[in-house]
């Protein structure tokens, strides 16, 4: 089967992404602007940061990592839309992950800016980013990583994989808790929230119905999919969450979606769909490998899928997000009944 590819909204923007450089500050239309902001050591390279005009200023939809490199990239690019730092009188976070977040405590305290987030990220905020609370998180990953299987010498490396990047994001505590259908206030814009869970548990997009854009964060991307992973603080069925709020999107009237990386685009529905078969293709190779080796844990799951890459060539975050996206889709064939667990150290997984 042909895999459908959107159409880039613009051109250059898709040109700079597969050629790997960083797309241009732009004005995607009156009143609002996109600037990439660097993230550093990873292949996603930017995270575009929207700027929307304001009477007074601008709000911000995300923020970028907390590095002096990040920083200085969003100043500039408020620059070239006219804006100082200290302009910025909103920052709207899409979710918790350090490329979005990361830098919106840094934001605040230059400019006064108030931080919008769902509640459903904001409880996580001291857990993920408190050093008094981290011991228990990792903890609990080492918990759920046992389960999964994952053989002793591999675990200490895969349970602290992501602590590495937390120094990267400010310990910031939002301002503002916006829920699903919330409107946003901010003149001149009929902004509205879409509670999103999946990618994370408050995942939030935002729809302007009157120009017809949609703000998606990570929730739908050009060309990649988001990681769906079971881990500490997702819910149980992270996979049911992500389709519902596949679908809660696809029916929203739209001309062009504004994601927070690589480029824009233009199908909504038509990606939809494309992500919804993507992980259709997924759940029956999982439930395939279930069937044929009858009696295995996560991990040795994981171990079996086809991957972008070979499996022992894979960095250990990597890997323990394979393992927890894994997990995510054989709790999603539980639910349905298609696979049956067997509690245990590790849990094992039966055809149903
Ligand atoms: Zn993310
Ligand atoms: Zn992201």
């Amino acid at each position: 089967m042909a895999k459908f590819a959107v159409t880039p909204a613009n051109v250059a923007q898709r040109e700079a992404w597969t050629g790997g450089t960083i797309p241009d500050v732009e004005r995607v239309r009156p009143g609002l602007w996109s600037i990439p902001v660097p993230i550093p050591i990873n292949p996603l390279r930017y995270v575009l940061v929207y700027v929307l005009e304001l009477p007074d200023g601008v709000a911000i939809i995300d923020a970028g990592w907390n590095t002096d490199e990040a920083y200085d990239a969003l100043v500039a690019g408020l620059g070239v839309a006219g804006y100082a730092i200290t302009h910025v009188k909103g920052v709207l976070v899409t979710h918790i992950h350090p490329d979005h977040y990361g830098l919106a405590g840094r934001i605040r305290e230059m400019s006064g800016a108030w931080i919008a987030l769902h509640p459903a990220d904001a409880r996580l905020v001291r857990e993920r980013y408190d050093d008094d609370a981290i011991d228990s998180l990792v903890e609990r990953e080492r918990a759920l990583l046992r389960r999964c299987g994952v053989p002793p010498l591999t675990l200490d490396e895969l349970a602290g994989a992501s602590m590495m990047i937390r120094h990267m994001v400010s310990m910031a505590k939002p301002d503002l808790l916006v829920e699903d259908g919330d409107r946003l206030g901010l003149p001149g814009w009929d902004l509205r929230a879409i509670w999103t869970p999946g990618h994370s548990p408050g995942h939030l997009c935002f729809v302007s119905p009157s120009r017809r854009v949609l703000f998606s964060g990570d929730h739908v991307l050009a060309r990649i999919t988001p990681i769906v992973a079971v881990h500490p603080q997702s819910g149980p069925n992270p996979l049911a969450d992500y389709l519902d709020s596949l679908a809660a999107v696809r029916k929203l009237e739209v001309d062009e979606v504004l994601p927070a990386h690589e480029y824009r685009f233009l199908e909504l529905a038509e990606r939809v769909d494309t992500v919804m078969a993507h992980h259709d293709e997924r759940l029956a190779e999982i439930e395939r490998v279930v069937g044929e080796l009858d009696g295995v844990d996560c991990w040795t799951v994981a171990t079996r899928l086809t991957w972008s890459r070979p499996w022992e060539t894979i960095q250990p975050f990597m890997r323990r997000s394979a393992n927890n996206e894994t997990l995510a889709h054989l709790a999603w064939l539980e639910a349905k009944g298609r696979v049956r667990r067997v509690v245990g150290e590790p849990d094992l997984w039966y055809p149903a």
